[in-house]
């Protein structure tokens, strides 16, 4: 069992705030806590009490569990408005150390955040400059397989956005890639002079191209 403070949770988060003070209903908040797995939660208690996430295998056995715990976070940081948490999430997803996402996990991002999100973005900008008809896990065009989705036609849809993409790739694996080079592309950040306040004090960081 996890317990974290309350006023905790609403110094870091306009939602809970708003949740703690009333503004959401009780059902709300029991099914918010019940979409976590403990895995992502014990990982949200650590950024939370040290203001950094749990290094690797701290917690999660595996490339892969990490990767879908980190995604989840994400997408836990989205629903509640936790900037940071983004952020922090988004240092360790657009990294080169992290493999291509699988289908499972896109439809994961793709069913849960809008297409202007930063993750949906980082996702699109990795298969683009990393997909290849080898990476389908289980058949060529598995993609199209309506059994990977309850109903609707997402994975296919971002499917499609990768391919008209992938045909005018010049280069697979390019170097410098933004989607394992560069987080703060999707930081989300305002201007330059708030970068320069939070990542830009952070050796090694870069600017995002849209802000220069
Ligand atoms: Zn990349
Ligand atoms: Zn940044």
């Amino acid at each position: 069992m996890v317990t974290i403070h309350k006023e905790l949770l609403c110094s870091c988060s306009p939602y809970y705030t708003a949740a703690l003070r009333g503004g959401f209903s009780e059902s709300r908040k029991a099914s918010l806590d019940a979409d976590m797995s403990s895995n992502t939660l014990k990982a949200f208690a650590t950024w939370l009490y040290t203001g950094s996430l749990p290094s690797k295998g701290t917690h999660v056995e595996g490339a892969h569990d990490r990767q879908c715990c980190l995604i989840n976070l994400y997408i836990f940081a989205d629903l509640t408005d936790f900037l940071a948490l983004r952020r922090a999430t988004m240092n360790q997803l657009a990294a080169a150390n992290m493999s291509l996402c699988s289908y499972t996990l896109v439809l994961e991002i793709i069913s849960h955040l809008p297409d202007t999100d930063p993750l949906w973005k980082q996702t699109l900008g990795s298969y683009v400059s990393h997909w290849t008809p080898d990476c389908d896990d289980y058949a060529p065009g598995c993609y199209l397989d309506a059994e990977l989705e309850d109903g609707g036609r997402l994975l296919p849809g971002f499917m499609h956005e990768v391919l008209k993409e992938v045909a005018l790739r010049t280069e697979l694996n390019p170097p410098g890639c933004s989607c394992c080079s560069n987080p703060c592309t999707y930081h989300e950040h305002e201007s330059e002079e708030e970068w320069k306040a939070t990542c830009g004090k952070v050796k090694g960081s870069k600017l995002p191209e849209s802000l220069l």
